[in-house]
């Protein structure tokens, strides 16, 4: 018997003539993989000399039986069309049964099909449902489990989504782009959940969170090649640019000043979207409403201007991508795109028009349309969906305007500087805005990681989001201080306030220029002693940019991004070309190698390892490598290779055992001399706590220690470091992390032996105050951080930071450690 899946069933489509129709459902049987393209064709000129037309509504579409070899396999793909098409003159149909017959496995699927015909309340209930199971059930006699139980497709790729939001609304679009690139069908499957790859906002509906592992699976012509392009692009970062963010774009909760007037009329509270201190006057932000009236007209001229208000609004979207990514760079005016993308969206669509051949006028029928998605979206209580739906109003609202023949709104009617409240904003009002004029913004809703606050954040205007309605109720003109960093909004402070405020603003924007004059100043205390600072990049295109910014050195270069993202591992000479030119482009300052850490949340298709055996206690880092030999000697030939080229030394990461680090060392030492190179400096990353507890027995074999605060966290504190619900408290600054790290330095220090922290902890204003205090030689961080950190290390003793580091090691909670 002949299985039907609900990916071969579209409900509610249209078509405007026959041949329209023929090509959606031919086109759902070669999605399904069922035929060649070709045998679109073959079922239109089928229609030329026989009438396909069943009765009752239901036609069956096929194609010549001389073009059998363009079918691949059996398959049938059902239409509906509840507005109908015309088949031949006097013959309306409302499901096309297209049928792709190899075999005879169709035969019953036709048998059950004429008994439904000659039931008219049946083939009515057939034309109208909104589940596709009833008409698989009707064709098949069996009825599929339940919705969520949509099997994925046999071949497919597991990934973890890295970026920063999940799988918000640019990643998606990048997806969503790429996947319809592809002749292949594709779904995405997230926990229960199962979306069509090609559509946005079901993509969108799977609430994919940052670190969540999802399966992409495929079936089609392409299958093979569209997997390889999405894992690849995934692995990348889906377009969520890898280049690093201006300094104020960074994390950095130790640098939050923290300030509070001493009389204010009202206290605000809310999100700290984008740092800064804002001094202004308050004005509201005001949209007038789109009033819509439904006002039916013809079909037909309400689906053209509803089609002509759609590519109306896309063009406007690509000048707004256009002049955004003049103004800001790409990944800012990403968003425009994924805008775009939503306007594709052939469900949303289908919708407006389903209900514009219902008997409304199209303005009407798209705002209905728009504003169910809307609500599923907020009603999935999730900060980051509902941020995706401020983005699809703000479309949706794009495209009424062009239906009702109103003007864009003109350029905000405001002069002088203010601080902006609006309930919340939409990426294209937050666009328009001059952070000459708009000195802060405050928002009633939205989320930190809106859009909102994306661009907010890029223009450097200080936001406070999620502050409540209570702010949409303060009269324009109402003094006030915004303050971004600790999500606070300060009304009608006193005069005294205001003029601390500002000295405080001024402070602030001295310090971050004087750190940034400073940056080539070596990191030396106030009583003389000395850190080195080095930064994590990974390509040699990197070393100009962290040279610029104040880097000494490099102190962690992560191998990985050499293995990602391909079909197989990279060649010895490829990556003695990558070692070679770091080393080269360094000229001679250190830089510390960290061989293939594998595993955990980066994971390769070509050694075939299931996410469980290489999770983050399992073959990750070293214990991979002393699997794959081949793998591992390769790198180190590369490596040994590589050291004519500069300074290098080498570093193991995810050491647990004595023996793991002697394994390491001795297939070092067989391709040293193997190559007849000479000895590099072996270290390893200090990154597991039986490392930390058998730190004294390492430290006497090793060269150098690095601790590696990311991973010490995760395994001391046993908290998954991509867990969302776990970020806050996977803190690296937990006193039973910075035990771990005094234990490992006082072990080094015994042993005469050099200690680095390549980890986050370092990045950090705090952190790296208490790595200095408790004795570490080397801070190695991310390209934003030099110039602060550095800067800070200049402000203090040495001997200020150890007392802060010993204050700290006797805290009994990350708290307590904070507010130190
Ligand atoms: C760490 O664990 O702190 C570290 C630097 O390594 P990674 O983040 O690459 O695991
Ligand atoms: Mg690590």
């Amino acid at each position: 018997m002949i299985r039907i899946t609900e990916q071969q069933v579209r409900l509610q489509a249209q078509a405007e003539d026959k041949q329209g129709a023929i090509r959606q459902a031919g086109d759902l049987l070669v999605r399904s993989g069922c035929i060649e393209t070709g045998y679109i064709d073959s079922m239109l000129q089928r229609e030329q000399v026989a009438n396909t037309y069943l009765g009752n509504g239901i036609a069956i579409p096929h194609g010549l039986p001389r073009d059998q070899e363009l079918i691949h396999r059996t398959g049938i793909a059902v239409l509906q069309l509840p507005a109908g098409v015309i088949w031949n003159p006097g013959e309306i149909v409302h499901l096309v049964v297209a049928i792709a017959a190899r075999s005879d496995e169709h035969i019953d699927a036709l048998r059950r099909l004429t008994r439904v015909l000659g039931d008219m309340a049946a083939v009515e209930r057939l034309i109208h449902t909104t589940d596709p199971r009833d008409i698989i059930e009707a064709l098949t006699g069996e009825r599929p489990a339940t919705p969520s139980a949509v099997a994925d497709y046999t071949a497919f790729f597991e990934a973890v989504i890295q970026n920063r939001t999940g799988l918000h609304a640019r990643p998606a679009t990048r997806f969503v782009e790429l996947a319809r690139g592809f002749q292949a069908a594709i779904r995405v499957r997230y926990g229960e959940r199962v979306a069509d790859g090609k559509s946005l906002i079901a993509l969108l509906q799977l609430g994919v969170e940052r670190g969540a592992t999802i399966r992409v699976s495929a079936e089609g012509p392409d299958a093979a090649q569209a997997l390889a392009t999405l894992q690849e692009a995934i692995a990348a970062g889906l377009g969520d640019e890898l280049e690093p963010l201006p300094a104020r774009d960074e994390k950095i909760p130790g640098a939050v000043p923290r300030w509070a007037p001493r009389s204010a009329a009202a206290i605000y509270s809310g999100l700290g979207a984008s740092g800064g201190l804002a001094i202004a006057p308050l004005q509201r932000y005001r949209r007038e409403r789109l009033e819509v009236a439904d006002q039916p007209g013809n079909p037909a001229s309400e689906g053209l201007a509803l089609q002509h208000a759609l590519d109306a609004a896309q063009a406007e979207l690509d000048q707004l991508y256009e002049e955004v990514r003049a103004r800001l760079g790409s990944s800012r005016a990403a968003i425009f795109r994924a805008h775009r993308e939503f306007l594709q969206d052939a469900e949303l669509i289908q919708e407006a028009v389903r209900l514009i051949y219902a008997g409304h006028g199209a303005a009407w029928a798209w705002q209905q349309a728009i504003s169910r998605r809307v609500n599923q979206l907020q009603q999935l209580d999730d900060p980051v969906l509902a941020g995706r739906a401020v983005d699809l109003s703000d479309v949706g609202e794009r495209v009424l305007r062009h239906l009702l023949g109103v003007s864009a709104p003109g350029a905000f009617p405001i002069s002088g500087p203010v601080i902006l409240v609006a309930d919340d904003l939409t990426p294209s009002d937050t666009a328009a805005l001059d952070p000459d004029i708009v000195q802060g913004l405050c928002t009633a809703r939205g989320g930190p990681t809106s859009h909102t606050a994306i661009i907010a954040r890029s223009q450097g205007i200080p936001a406070v989001v999620a502050a409540g309605e209570g702010v949409l109720a303060l009269a324009d003109g109402t003094p006030a201080i915004l303050d971004g960093f600790n999500g606070r909004l300060y009304v009608k402070p006193s005069e005294a306030d205001l003029a601390e405020a500002r000295t405080l603003q001024v402070q602030l924007q001295q310090q971050e220029e004087a750190a940034q004059g400073q940056r080539f100043a070596p990191a030396v205390t106030r009583d003389g002693h000395h850190v080195e600072i080095a930064a994590n990049i990974n390509r040699a295109e990197e070393v100009p940019q962290a040279l610029a910014a104040g880097a000494e050195g490099v102190g962690l270069m992560r191998t990985e991004f050499l293995f990602l993202g391909r079909a197989a591992p990279p060649s010895e000479d490829e990556q003695y070309a990558a070692y070679c030119a770091m080393a080269r482009a360094l000229n001679g300052r250190p830089l510390i190698i960290r061989t293939l850490d594998i595993g955990g949340d980066k994971q390769v298709p070509y050694l075939e390892l299931s996410a469980e055996d290489s999770s983050f206690l399992g073959l990750r880092g070293i214990r991979l490598c002393l699997v794959y030999p081949d793998l591992f000697v390769t790198q180190l030939r590369a490596l040994y290779r590589a050291a004519a080229c500069g300074p290098i030394s080498i570093m193991f990461p995810m050491i647990a055992t004595l023996e793991d680090f002697a394994q390491a060392r001795e297939y070092a030492e067989r391709v040293r001399r193997e190559l007849n190179a000479p000895r590099l400096p072996l270290g390893m990353m200090v990154e597991v706590p039986s490392a930390v507890l058998l730190a004294e027995e390492f430290a006497a074999e090793v060269d150098f220690f690095s601790i590696g605060t990311n991973d010490l966290t995760q395994y001391t504190l046993a908290m998954d470091r991509l867990h969302p619900q776990l970020a806050r408290q996977a803190d690296a600054l937990h006193p039973a992390v910075l035990r771990m790290i005094a234990r490992t330095v006082e072990a080094a220090r015994a042993a005469g032996k050099w200690v680095g922290v390549c980890g986050g902890m370092a990045s950090e204003p705090l952190g790296a105050a208490l790595l200095v205090g408790l004795g570490v030689s080397e801070l190695s961080m991310t390209i934003p951080s030099l110039a602060t950190i550095k800067a800070q290390i200049r402000s203090r003793s040495l001997a200020e930071l150890q007392q802060l580091a010993q204050r700290a090691l006797r805290c009994r909670t990350a708290e307590e450690v904070r507010a130190l």
